[in-house]
């Protein structure tokens, strides 16, 4: 039902943006096919016979052009003023749907694609939580469903409802093993850092960007490492600060290197803040589209301003120990709107 809601806001907001379904925004995406594991194709290929979303977009208006202007119909010449040539409607390329993954482990992201639709013509549901859109995408919507490393274990529906065709699926989310660590910070760090002005801080100016997500997709193939250097802490570790008997969680990695070192771009995107924070430091946050963003902690130096277009590769900083740090790091990490996913997948396979 969230689903269902959420795509009647985005179809709203579509239409201020140009209309549902126009793929003019959206460029082409040739990892699509190659990132697919399985997918489903509901009719035959020969009755195929349109192949772009434009073409059938179009047939009302070529339909209502022709029955109002007789006098250019291109029948036999026999049609008087007053009647028209019908003009055959041309059959849509059915709606296909592709999914990453039906068996996913905790902290990845599913990627759902279906072709041959507009944003009108479809209806999802699923009872993984979540809180995405479908974005226009190529030939048809795409919509990335993050899976949190706090979320349960087990099976999961997910039905799509794409014109006159229903998919439905099984998605079955397993568990899988996340380190402990125990960390010791000094107390002068923890006072000055991790206060609750420093959170209130971070509450105020960061959380609200994490549900922002740009219709475009800047994103594009596999994901950059920042910065090379050791992984002092991995993603979704369950981490004890100080002997406390309680945990947190550790949303991205931390990679040790050398004050001073440049920082890449994990991929092209715009940036939604570079400013330093008390809790992070120096903070940079990347806009990827389709919910995606990439986050980079504690930098020594900032290089780019909110607004900036970046590529994968540029420098967006250098290598710190600003905000709650323990010494030289980039702590790194990647949501999709609200909920990290791992890395790693994106560094090695891409989204
Ligand atoms: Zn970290």
């Amino acid at each position: 039902m969230i689903l269902k809601r959420f795509l009647a806001i985005f179809c709203a907001f579509a239409v201020l943006l140009g209309g549902c379904g126009k793929d003019d925004s959206a460029p082409e995406n040739p990892e699509d096919a190659s990132s697919v594991s399985e997918s489903e194709e509901s009719v035959p290929e020969e009755s195929e016979q349109e192949s772009s979303d434009e073409s059938s977009k179009e047939e009302p208006e070529i339909s209502g052009d022709t029955s109002s202007a007789g006098g250019e119909s291109s029948g036999d010449g026999a049609s008087s003023g007053e009647e028209s040539t019908p003009v055959p409607e041309q059959p849509k390329s059915p709606p296909r749907v592709s999914l990453s993954n039906r068996i996913i482990e905790l902290g990845e992201v599913l990627v759902l694609h279906i072709s041959n639709v507009e944003s009108s013509e479809v209806v999802a549901d699923t009872d993984l939580p979540h809180n995405s859109l479908f974005y226009p995408d190529g030939d048809g919507l795409t919509v990335l469903l993050p899976i949190s490393y706090n979320e349960a274990p087990g099976n999961y529906t997910l039905s799509i409802q794409a014109r006159d065709k229903t998919f439905d699926y099984t998605i079955m989310v397993v568990d899988r093993e996340f380190e402990v660590q125990n960390l010791t910070i000094s107390e002068d760090t923890v006072g000055a850092t991790d206060t609750a002005e420093a959170n209130q801080e971070w509450e105020q100016k960061i959380e609200p960007l994490k549900m922002l997500a740009s219709p475009d997709k800047y994103w594009e193939g596999p994901f950059m490492q920042p910065v090379q250097g050791e992984i002092t802490t991995e993603f979704g570790s369950i981490r004890y600060t100080n002997g406390s008997a309680s945990s947190t969680r550790h949303s991205g990695i931390d990679i040790a290197a050398a004050q001073g070192t440049s920082i890449a771009a994990a991929n092209n995107g715009k940036i939604l803040f570079a400013d330093f924070l008390q809790l992070t430091g120096n903070t940079v946050v990347i806009d990827h589209g389709f919910g995606l963003k990439s986050f980079y902690y504690h930098m020594d130096s900032l290089n780019v301003k909110e607004g900036d277009m970046v590529q994968t590769g540029d420098i967006v900083g250098t290598v710190g120990s600003t905000g709650y740090s323990t010494g030289p790091h980039l702590h790194y990490s990647l949501l999709v709107n609200n909920v990290f996913i791992n890395p790693w997948t994106a560094f090695e396979h891409g989204i």
